[in-house]
């Protein structure tokens, strides 16, 4: 097989260039044989538009990889679906004008992993920023339901977007790290042989990490992984070891780029969703929230799985995204004793699939994570859990013989937001002159997103220097200055901060060994605190084994008296989201369980 060929083979994809790019006449007579009727494709602007109405959502799906690959700039996927309503961007019940006549150099929507990374990258410069997030805090969406893996780079298609930029990333992320005061550390990956004919695919396997720059590999023998991982299933005929593979929390990450860049004076408007952008010249003049309506010299889509529909709003929609949802079971935190480095055993056929296959991540707290599951469905926002789900990732246990499902704590959904072409989007809008997109953000995006951020905020930079001067910032701190984590300190540190400080004494989360200072230095952030689910995000206060049955009640009334309210003021997450419906005789709160009503 040719080198090209096998590239083909491995992706599942075609590629054209834009000069050989099949005409849309052929793309239809492929979609009429394989979808009847229903579906039209017709070139827009140099995307492929796909109209019509298709009976199941998994062939609107196919519908849009049958045009992908084929040498146009994106696949718009406009394919109705009879009974499976179109998702609404809603906002957050808040307007209350506080964005309005204001005018930004620079506007970045969306609080994730990659938004704030941006607005991080962006403080270096003497510009005002300002990031709109639609939800309560930062990483509430995709960047904290992910794996936490900072990828090798070997997994990514050669010649992507996203194999560079993860490569790039995963070097940039240990330094940051450092810099952000968060932990990071860099177990490296064990891929697992079946049998031997996996064991035969080493040399292309090494070709393609080769190819993509990846840092170091290995062909370990079955005794080797045996030595390494004594609890690695007998099953195995050796694995291909990527040491570059690194862990960090992918939540406690963002929370760190977003207090570093607010500290750098980044401003960030929680509870506003951008609602539509107003152009002039082919530039967007204002942008329109539920908290107002402002001016910004660049605009920076960094939205997530809404992406395309901000792009939309600029009049500059080229591309779609389709959802790929993917879940994972959390193991109880012993069990990260069992295993040293990151696992997996995927099929030979793995290698022709769109996702990674998922495996076996340690985390940096000692949780397993066991996932992700991959698949297509809709709901940009859906983050239900499916048995059937939670049955297929049974069979990544068996790659570590101390494991069983009795050690699953919880589990959870995430959803990635892929584009038909299945690369990133991170370019310079061709349309509009001061928008710049971030967008198609899947995975890797977590182990990407330094080197996405860099590379944004320059182009956001080009954009402005076109009309002004603009400067680097002379008093730019690169370094945030951490709160003490206590279960992680030596004894002595920890008794010297308790005699300074008596709350850090007072144990709230038993199964996290959470403190009752650790929970105040998170309501004092630079950036605003005040539910229960942004305290678990930068404490870990309720992810333990017992998920906050027993500390839920002390922590309301922490972030009660920390904001001088009462329980039944305080939120769980987002606007109305409180957690008492109010209080008894003997002013006890009656807590809300939000799954199942009220509770006693
Ligand atoms: C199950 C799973 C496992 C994964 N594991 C890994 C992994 O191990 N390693 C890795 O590298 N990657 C992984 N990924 C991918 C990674 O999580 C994502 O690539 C990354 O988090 C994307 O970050 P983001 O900032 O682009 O998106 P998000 O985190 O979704 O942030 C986008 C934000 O934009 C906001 N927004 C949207 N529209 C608007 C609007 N109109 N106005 C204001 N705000 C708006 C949203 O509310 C959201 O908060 C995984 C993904 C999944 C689903």
């Amino acid at each position: 097989m040719s080198r090209s060929a096998d590239r083909k083979a491995v992706s599942g994809m075609s590629d054209k260039s834009f000069e050989e790019r099949t005409p849309p006449g052929k793309l239809n007579e492929r979609l009429r044989k394989e979808f009847g009727d229903g579906a039209t494709a017709a070139e827009r602007s140099g995307s492929i538009v796909l109209e019509g109405v298709v009976p199941t959502w998994a062939g609107r799906i196919a519908a849009g990889y049958a045009c992908a690959g084929q040498g146009y700039r994106g696949v718009v996927n406009d394919l109705e679906v009879p009974g499976v309503p179109a998702d609404v961007l809603s906002p957050p019940p808040v307007s209350d004008g506080v964005l309005d006549g204001l005018s930004f150099d620079v506007a970045i929507v969306g609080g994730g992993v990659v938004g704030c990374a941006i607005a991080r990258e962006l403080a270096r410069w003497q510009l005002s920023v300002v990031l709109l997030e639609k939800e309560y805090d930062v990483a509430v969406h995709t960047s904290s339901r992910n794996d936490g893996m900072v990828h090798d780079g070997f997994a990514a298609k050669p010649g992507t977007k996203k194999a560079a930029y993860n490569v790039r990333g995963n070097r940039m992320w240990e330094p940051l790290c450092r810099d952000l005061g968060i932990e990071f550390s860099r177990p490296g990956s064990l891929v697992l042989f079946r049998g031997s004919a996996s064991a035969a695919a080493y040399p292309l396997m090494a070709a393609r990490a080769k190819e993509n720059g990846v840092d170091g590999w290995e062909y370990w023998s079955r005794k080797r992984v045996m030595a390494e991982e004594p609890n690695a299933t007998h099953d195995q005929h050796g694995a291909f070891y990527l040491p570059s593979a690194g862990i960090l929390s992918p939540y406690k990450a963002t929370v760190a780029l977003a207090e570093n860049a607010a500290a750098n004076g980044v401003r960030f408007v929680f509870d506003a969703c951008v609602l539509g952008m107003e152009l002039e010249s082919g530039r967007i003049a204002m942008l329109r929230t539920n908290r107002g309506t402002f001016r910004a010299g660049v605009v920076v889509n960094a939205a997530g799985n809404w992406a395309d529909v901000v792009a939309g709003m600029a009049g500059d929609r080229f591309f779609s995204l389709h959802q790929r949802r993917g879940s994972d079971l959390v193991l109880d935190s012993v069990t990260g004793a069992t295993q040293r480095h990151i696992m997996s055993m995927p099929s030979l056929f793995q290698v022709r699939e769109k996702t990674k296959g998922g495996g076996l991540v340690k985390t940096n707290e000692g949780n397993i994570l066991v996932g992700p599951t991959a698949r297509e469905q809709p709901g940009r926002e859906d983050y239900s859990t499916a048995p059937e789900e939670m049955r297929e990732l049974e069979r990544h246990l068996r790659v570590n013989a101390k494991l069983s499902m009795s050690q699953v704590i919880t589990y959870f959904t995430g959803v990635r937001p892929c584009t038909y072409d299945e690369d990133f989007v991170i370019e310079r809008s061709a349309r509009v002159a001061n928008l710049v997109h971030a967008a198609g953000i899947q995975s890797p995006g977590l182990a990407s997103a330094p080197a996405i951020a860099a590379d944004v905020a320059a182009m956001a930079v080009d954009v402005l220097a076109a009309s002004m001067r603009v400067r680097p910032r002379a008093d730019w701190r690169p370094l945030r200055v951490p709160t003490p984590e206590l279960k992680r300190l030596p004894l002595e540190e920890r008794a010297a901060l308790i005699a300074r400080n008596p709350s850090y004494g007072r144990v709230v989360c038993r199964c996290e060994e959470v403190s009752e200072g650790e929970i105040r230095d998170a309501l004092g952030s630079i950036l605003p605190v005040t539910s229960l689910d942004a305290v678990k995000r930068r404490t870990r206060a309720g992810m333990g084994r017992c998920h906050g049955g027993f500390c839920t009640p002390r922590v309301l009334e922490i972030v009660a008296d920390a904001a001088g309210t009462t329980p039944c003021r305080v939120l769980k997450k987002g606007p109305g989201s409180y957690v008492c419906a109010g209080e008894t005789k003997r002013r006890m709160a009656v807590v809300v369980d939000h799954a199942e009503g009220v509770t006693a």
